[in-house]
């Protein structure tokens, strides 16, 4: 087969991201070939081979990882989910790292990074990363710039090639969370960044049935290194997993597509609805982060948060009324969810506790709107 991870399909470099979508990680095209990549059922493999054993390989998994790759401009690793991969870039780090990242972010690696702090493994300066002066202070002796753009939940933007920029010129390596905005609206790797990181399990499989993560890189000593973690630590995906991550990313274009276009429509109405008191979502030409978002972005993304104005109390009341938006975490799936993201005990103190998180799907826009308009109002 084709798809090691580390030889891009020449062929695919010309297509459009939309078409990698629909036809990276595909098997070679001979005779009677399946059109798909199988589901690699097997823990051992015949001796003499390059795999030998399922811990250290998998068909199934070369096949999303190839995917990746020309999605993400880099070679792609899976884990068993998107904390793995976190877990294992951080866990590379030399001991006394200093990292550079966003006070808000997605909430479990806030919890690895107080850990690495608590124990001494890392030093982390807190900045609100899309106040690029604020960032640009703090990066001097980093070790390593964490970018989540736009950030969970807040949906703050970092202004990702001056930031990418200023580090690279101080040998700063940088990694970037791009679970938000998907290789779709934004290529890290080909502004400079050294590592994507992504949950697969939101976007890029897209029906909420599946927990992975990945991690690509052009540095193939790095690679290599987060390779080894992988297979030494076992964070590594099911096989069927990632069949089901790579038959969800074959709808990722028309799916952001959908979803984003009805973001945009309900992040508008949600703005002059009573129960509203800040809608955040970049898309807004009306939001703070919207100016640059645009001149680097080719999106905004699907995910909008706003503050509700009854307080948290009525945020629950909403979020327990709607019958088509579903009350629960994630996002990233078809289907509409939300949630008060201050539930969870474990999300930060500088998001408000009536913050309201929506991850839009691609259900009809008037159903939505009626479902969510409806919730709002018996809230208040
Ligand atoms: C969900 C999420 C993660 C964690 O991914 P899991 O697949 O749940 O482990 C990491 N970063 C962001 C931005 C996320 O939304």
């Amino acid at each position: 087969m084709s798809i090691t991870p580390d030889s891009p399909e020449d062929s695919l470099e010309t297509l459009s991201l939309q078409s990698r979508v629909v036809s990276a990680g595909r098997p070679e095209r001979t005779s009677d070939a399946g059109v798909n990549v199988g589901i690699e059922l097997n823990s051992t493999f015949l001796a003499p081979g390059p795999t030998g054993y399922g811990r250290y390989g998998n068909k199934s998994w070369s096949a999303l990882e190839s995917a990746m790759e020309a999605l993400e401009s880099g070679p792609t690793l899976v884990f068993s989910s998107g904390i793995a991969a976190i877990s294992a870039l951080f866990s590379i780090l030399p001991r006394g790292a200093v990292i550079t990242t966003s006070q808000n972010g997605y909430s479990g690696t806030m919890v690895l990074l107080r850990q690495a702090e608590a124990s001494g493994a890392a030093e982390v300066r807190y900045v609100d990363v899309s106040n690029t002066e604020q960032v640009l202070a703090a990066l001097p002796g980093s070790t390593l710039l964490w970018l989540e753009s736009p950030t969970n939940p807040a949906l703050e933007v970092a202004d990702m090639p001056t930031l990418i920029a200023a580090a690279k010129s101080q040998n700063i390596g940088v990694a970037v969370d791009n679970t938000f905005a998907t290789p779709l609206v934004q290529q890290p790797l080909l502004m400079g960044a050294d590592v994507v990181v992504h949950s697969l399990t939101k976007y890029i499989s897209g029906h909420s049935d599946v927990i992975l993560g990945s991690i690509s890189t052009q540095d193939q000593a790095l690679y290599q290194r987060l390779a080894d973690v992988r297979k030494i630590n076992g964070a590594i995906p099911g096989p069927f997993e990632v069949w089901l991550a790579l038959r969800g990313l074959r709808t990722l274009g028309v799916r952001m597509e959908r979803a984003q276009k009805n973001a945009l429509e309900i992040a508008t109405r949600l703005s002059l609805h009573p129960a509203v008191d800040r809608v955040r979502y970049p898309g807004l030409p009306t939001d703070p982060h919207h100016e640059i978002a645009k001149s680097f972005m080719k999106g905004f993304g699907a995910v909008i948060s706003f503050d509700h104005a009854g307080g948290a109390e009525a945020a629950d009341r909403a979020c327990a009324a709607s019958q088509l938006v579903a009350h629960a975490t994630s996002l990233g799936g078809v289907e509409s969810l939300w949630e008060r993201r201050h539930r969870w005990s474990t999300e930060s103190p500088t998001i408000p506790t009536n913050l309201i998180r929506l991850s839009v799907g691609i259900e009809d826009l008037e159903d939505l709107w009626s479902d969510i308009n409806s919730a709002l109002l018996g809230s208040l």
